[in-house]
């Protein structure tokens, strides 16, 4: 079984000017869309769950069975690290109870010194286990799973702080924005991203990589961001291959309206969207595997 964690995966990332796509899956059809791009691309992939989409799903253990059986099921051979994303405290425990390889710890919202003790803990128990954690500083923008940030940049400052709780990578706001970007947005902020890079050793995470412009993404990566997310992208490629699919009439031809057939079009589109955006992270196929679990 290819499922590793992510800690050697994205310090490789980031002393190779490289990332690694982590894309959100909300059901047997995207999990096997993301890891299918991930194996055409023979590169290694995170597959993530918000707390929403588990919660859709089943659960923590529902998900983490679906995923190592679908990556069973289809052969995957990349390593495939199994993350919460965006997790609060609580979600943070189950997911580590449940097997997931990573987690992240989202304490945004909470007083910094909360955030940080509980980052602390989060790390003591995930790495007992040697599952890897994500953290985060200073807010991301926009709204996901209904947790609402205001897109401030990061403290440099707070980020060292909590780099320094063995963290193994670190989620900071840079002028990203979850969701759609509104047309008046500015851009990333590339000193704030200088600085961070310069303060901390650990992978930097871009969240709500959908949506930025190739080139500012691709000078973000070359700065030290190691882990980029992606969910909108995938969200919108989807509806709109199911949209084109009914509205061509395709459901009321013979037996189109087969879930398997009605729902083909947009699982492609997902898998395309990855292929895609794997192509220009400038994901490195791994020659070294770390040791499986
Ligand atoms: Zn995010």
């Amino acid at each position: 079984m290819p499922l590793v964690h992510g800690t050697e995966l994205f310090a490789a990332a980031r002393k190779g000017h490289y990332a690694i796509g982590a894309f959100n899956t909300n059901n047997l059809e995207w999990t096997r869309a993301i890891l299918a791009g991930a194996q055409e691309k023979n590169v290694p992939v995170l597959i993530q769950t918000s707390m929403g989409a588990a919660k859709y799903m089943g659960g923590y253990e529902l998900c983490k069975g679906l995923i190592e059986a679908t990556v069973k099921a289809m052969d995957i051979t990349v390593p495939v690290i199994i993350h919460l994303d965006h997790g609060n405290y609580e979600a943070a425990k189950e997911a580590i109870a449940a097997g997931y390889n990573s987690v992240m710890f989202d304490g945004h919202d909470l007083p910094f010194e909360e955030n940080l003790a509980k980052t602390k803990e989060i790390v003591k128990l995930a790495h007992a286990k040697g599952i890897s954690v994500e953290a985060e500083v200073g807010s991301i923008g926009g709204e996901e799973d209904g947790i609402i940030g205001e897109g401030e940049l990061a403290d440099v400052e707070e980020a060292k702080t909590v780099a320094a709780t063995g963290v193994d990578y670190l989620a900071a706001g840079m002028g990203n924005i979850h969701g759609q970007y509104p047309a008046n947005w500015k851009g990333l902020n590339f000193e704030r991203l200088q600085e961070l890079a310069d303060a901390v050793d650990v992978p930097l995470v871009l969240h709500g990589g959908s949506g930025i412009p190739q080139e500012q993404v691709e000078k973000a990566i070359s700065m030290g961001v190691a882990k980029l997310n992606i969910n909108t992208e995938c969200q919108l490629a989807f509806a709109k291959a199911t949209r084109e699919y009914i509205e061509a009439g395709k459901d009321q031809e013979g037996k189109g309206f087969d879930p398997r057939k009605l729902l083909k079009p947009g699982t492609d589109a997902i898998q395309a969207t990855v292929e895609e955006i794997i192509g220009w992270m400038g994901t490195k196929p791994v020659k070294l595997v770390p040791e499986e679990i």
